[in-house]
């Protein structure tokens, strides 16, 4: 697979140098160059076919000719001991749970199959890697799970001190092993600050082999294509008619990694892109303008997102037309009150807790449904976390405490370590030198 930036269609990378190098160094996003055509592929997968078999399959298709297909297996296997499943909502509203992983959200698709993907290519050039990444919370306890106990790779996570929630950070600060929390005080933006800098930073980038794996990272995005090829393997034989995904959307990632699935050959007719009160993208959908706008707080906070990075990779898949994208795209809202009379109703009726994202989804589909389609469509939500995780505003919805899965409990037994550090870029490079 040829890589190119958003930014230069004429910077040609392999797949290897994009996920190494992150960004772009125009600052551009990393795309698959041309989209492979993989429509046979994707119609050979039946419901019988395993998550980690499709992964696989459609891994050494992209892949070929930088990895061998017994390290595409290899890498799927160990990168997916969870898979995505389905739950039926109503009989053409289904909800795909990404959320069985080690870390209780779709995140660790793309996290795992990363850092397989950077041990594989590491273990070819014997060569070693150190990540550094900044979290304000969620993201980074799926890296910290992913990387965990990968040969060759050490882990640097920089959060903010006293700003992440208490078992976000136990999830952050326990892992242990290679990898190491870096307990920042000042805030997030002091986080992303110091990452910033050290990746410009000569003297560090000639002594270390510096990294990234943050969420822009194709390796990361390539993954989440799966679940829509799976899913659809699932379902084919009982749609008669059209199938729609819907996308509880902050960052437009996981949309994107559906969108790149269509490009591939996957037979969709739409995706409804459902925000909460951070809408940007849904009014350029509207209007044909993008405004980027301070994010705002709402109960479903791993969407607050006023400024989303990967809208500039749709518009490289569409040509920067909008009207292309809108006839492939719905964009969709729910304030709070919406969400969370969502999450009462789903749990009143049914008896499931959903988290608030999904709860964004599901509403969004529902009204979609209502307008736009017709008897023999199909729509599936993608479930993006577990209940569990958002425990306070399940209470604040439902009245009720969802379950917590036993692998988010098991970090409150376990003991904090994390180095504090001023947000100043000599004490990173202090640490540095001590880890290697
Ligand atoms: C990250 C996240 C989202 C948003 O996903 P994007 O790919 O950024 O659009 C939605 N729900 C949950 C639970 C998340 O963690």
């Amino acid at each position: 697979m040829i890589c190119v930036s958003t930014r230069n269609p004429n910077r040609e990378v392999s797949f290897r140098d994009a996920i190494f190098e992150g960004l772009a160094p125009d600052g551009g996003l990393y795309v698959p160059k041309d989209p492979p055509h993989l429509r046979d592929l994707i119609l050979s997968f039946s419901p019988a076919t395993s998550f980690v078999e499709i992964a696989a399959q459609t891994t050494f298709a992209l892949l070929e000719g930088e990895l061998t297909e017994a390290q595409c297996r290899t890498l799927a296997q160990e990168a997916f001991p969870f898979s995505p499943s389905l739950r039926t909502l109503e009989p053409a509203h289904l909800l795909l749970e990404l959320f069985h992983g080690p870390s209780c959200a779709f995140k660790d698709f793309g996290a795992s199959f990363l850092a397989g993907a950077m041990k594989a290519f590491l273990n070819q050039e014997k060569r070693r890697a150190i990540i550094l990444t900044a979290t304000s919370g969620d993201t980074g306890s799926a890296v910290a799970q992913a990387f965990h106990g990968k040969e060759g790779i050490d882990v640097v996570i920089l959060y903010p001190s006293g700003r992440v929630s208490p078992s976000q950070e136990l999830q952050l600060t326990t892992v242990g092993g290679n990898v190491h929390a870096l307990e920042v005080q000042g805030s997030f933006d002091d986080c992303q600050r110091l990452v910033k800098d050290a990746f410009q930073d000569p003297f560090l980038n000639s002594h270390y082999p510096l990294t990234s794996a943050n969420s822009i990272n194709l390796g990361r995005l390539l993954p989440q294509s799966f679940y829509y090829l799976w899913a659809f393997a699932q379902i084919k034989n009982q749609v008669t008619d059209d199938v729609y995904f819907c996308v509880p959307s902050g960052n437009f990632g996981n949309l994107t990694a559906g969108i790149m699935a269509w490009t591939w050959g996957l037979p969709v007719e739409g995706f409804i892109g459902a925000t909460n009160r951070n809408d940007g993208v849904p009014q350029y959908l509207e209007t044909g303008t993008f405004r980027a706008k301070p994010s705002v707080a709402t109960p479903a906070n791993a969407m607050d997102v006023g400024n989303p990075s990967n809208l500039e990779r749709l518009q490289h898949i569409f040509d920067g037309d909008v009207n292309r994208m809108r006839t492939l795209i719905h964009g969709w809202s729910q304030d709070d009150a919406s969400l969370l009379s969502t999450m009462a109703q789903v749990y009143r009726d049914k008896s499931l807790f959903l988290c608030p994202h999904t709860a964004v989804g599901v509403r969004s589909a529902q009204e979609f449904a209502l307008a736009n389609t017709t008897r023999g469509d199909m729509i599936l939500t993608l479930g993006t976390a577990d209940p569990g995780k958002f425990e306070e505003v399940v209470v604040q919805a439902t009245g009720k405490k969802p379950p917590i899965p036993a692998r988010l409990g098991e970090f409150m037994t376990r003991k904090k370590q994390s180095t504090l550090v001023q947000p100043e870029l000599g004490e990173l490079k202090r640490f540095l030198e001590r880890l290697t």
